[in-house]
């Protein structure tokens, strides 16, 4: 008889970084294991994937298929603002066309035999991001078994499985200008409104926050399995209401935690601390790499605010300085606030910063634009702390590199992952505005002090590095995220066999 092909998946993120990543990551992974992947999203998602990451791991089992373009893409080609959620969002709708007609185009091509098309046989299954509203719907009128894959914690998930409670409670739409409400949710810690409904409030277009209200109500209505980027150990709690108990009203959601999703050279264990080593950086990444191996062991603050959120001019500057009196060294990821580069061509970095600041910081700090090798910077020794946003992928990536955080959290459920930083794991310390919602440099000085040289910074990389062993743990042979792979993927096969045309006929 005939071997049984490979299951061949579909594989389709929302258009941002934030989630076109880690889907990229979950593609190799799941090529690891003998799945065929085709990896869908807008053509120019592709082209960064391919510019940043495509030189690592991509094999025979991975095709990349680039969606026509149909709204302007932002001038530096990666997301600018946070205006950038809507943009995604629009982005995002007008994939759905496109995308239905790429499944027919598949299957006829499989169909008639066709070259490489029928290399990987016809889609057996979709798992998509359920930031794309539309998509079960598709997967129902395309008569194909689908899954979600979850780019951010279990925490929002349950908020989104939530959120039919939450709007008849009056909950969401949220007004940030109202009063402030507690919102204790079970498996959660009690949190602020506005901490944990951001997405949902009038801070995001009315479109957005109706596309995701879709979304978050699809899911809860069609009980999917979904597949969440994190793992037990990060989120019991969360997990086991999600999962064990289903208190949720009305949902009979299957989730399965199996994250961290990085990539796979990391998972598999061996040289996880040594992807600083790799070769297949751009040149200035490979600068900023050697100049990170010039710096003693524990000693530099890397900085990065991830894809979407970019601080005001006034906000660089305070940064800045604070970084400046702090004297410990740093790299710091900077691009221009929206539109400030657009205005002038001959616009250049150092318009961004204090005047001298490069001079004075000369050697000790380090200036990249506009995206860093983040990975290889965190797995680097003299890497001592991450002054970051709190996106959930740059959290985890911190997490599973051993390194403490200071958490400046903005948008989304930012501040919710802050709260599992600083108070559940006690791996960062949160760098506050003012009261009058400014960054300060005397703050900046301060934290980075705290957790560079103090007591304290010493307890959080204590901490930081337990969590990091719970989080390797759930990827070793029997481990929660591995055995849950592992059930997935023997699911694609059996179905794959169960669709094969012998087992048809
Ligand atoms: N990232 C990177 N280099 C940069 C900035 C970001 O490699 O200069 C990567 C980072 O490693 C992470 C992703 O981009 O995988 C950002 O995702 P996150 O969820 O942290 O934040 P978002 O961009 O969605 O706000």
């Amino acid at each position: 008889p005939q071997p049984t092909p490979p299951p061949h998946v579909l594989l389709v993120p929302f258009p941002s970084q934030g989630h076109t990543i880690p889907f990229f990551n979950f593609a190799k992974l799941l090529a690891s294991k003998g799945v065929a992947v085709t990896y869908v999203c807008v053509q120019h998602r592709i082209s960064s994937l391919q510019r940043d990451h495509a030189a690592a791991g991509l094999n025979l089992l991975i095709r990349l298929v680039g969606l026509p373009e149909r709204v302007p893409v932002g001038q530096l080609g990666i997301d600018e603002g946070t205006g950038s959620l809507s943009r995604s969002m629009e982005v995002a709708a007008n994939m759905e066309d496109d995308f239905v007609q790429l499944v027919h185009e598949l299957r006829r091509a499989v169909g008639a035999g066709a070259g490489s098309e029928e290399s990987l046989g016809a889609p057996i299954s979709i798992i998509y991001d359920p930031f794309l509203w539309w998509m079960h719907d598709v997967a129902v009128s395309l008569k194909i078994e689908y899954y979600s894959f979850f780019t951010s914690p279990a925490s929002l998930l349950s908020i989104m499985l939530h959120l039919p409670i939450l709007i008849s409670q009056g909950y969401v739409p949220l007004r940030m200008s109202a009063e402030p409400r507690l919102i204790t949710l079970p498996g959660l810690a009690p949190a602020w409104d506005r901490e944990l409904l951001y997405l949902f409030s009038d801070s995001v277009t009315e479109t957005s926050v109706q596309r995701l209200t879709h979304a978050a109500i699809k899911l809860s209505e069609t009980a999917p399995t979904v597949l969440i980027n994190t793992c037990y150990e990060l989120e019991a709690n969360t997990i086991d209401v999600l999962q064990k108990y289903k208190r949720i009203p009305q949902t009979k959601i299957d989730v399965q935690a199996l994250g961290p999703v990085l990539p796979l050279e990391l998972l598999n264990d061996n040289n996880v601390d040594d992807l600083y080593l790799q070769e297949d950086n751009r040149k200035e990444e490979r600068e900023c790499l050697r100049w990170l191996s010039s710096r003693s062991p524990d000693s530099v603050l890397y900085v990065s605010f991830g894809s979407i959120f970019i601080p005001s001019l006034e906000s660089i500057l305070e940064l800045a300085l604070g970084l400046e009196a702090s004297s410990h060294a740093f790299l710091w990821v900077l691009r221009p606030p929206p539109g400030v580069a657009s205005r002038d061509q001959s616009f250049s970095l150092s318009a961004l910063l204090p005047e001298g600041f490069e001079s004075r910081t000369k050697g000790r700090g380090f200036v990249i634009s506009p995206w860093a090798p983040q990975l290889s910077i965190l797995s680097h020794p003299s890497t001592g702390g991450f002054l970051t946003h709190c996106g959930w992928n740059s959290t985890i990536e911190s997490i599973f590199m051993g390194v403490p955080l200071i958490a400046y959290p903005q948008f989304a459920e930012q501040k919710a992952n802050c709260r599992m930083i600083v108070d559940q794991w006690k791996a960062g310390i949160q760098l506050q505005n003012d009261e009058n919602e400014r960054l300060r440099k005397e703050e900046v000085e301060k934290i980075i002090k705290i957790l560079m040289e103090g007591e304290e910074g010493k307890q959080m990389k204590k901490n930081v590095r337990q969590v990091r062993d719970m989080a390797r743990s759930s990827w070793k042979e029997g481990g929660s995220s591995y055995t849950n792979l592992q059930a997935l993927v023997q699911k694609l096969f059996k179905l794959s066999a169960d669709l094969s045309p012998e087992a048809v006929s």
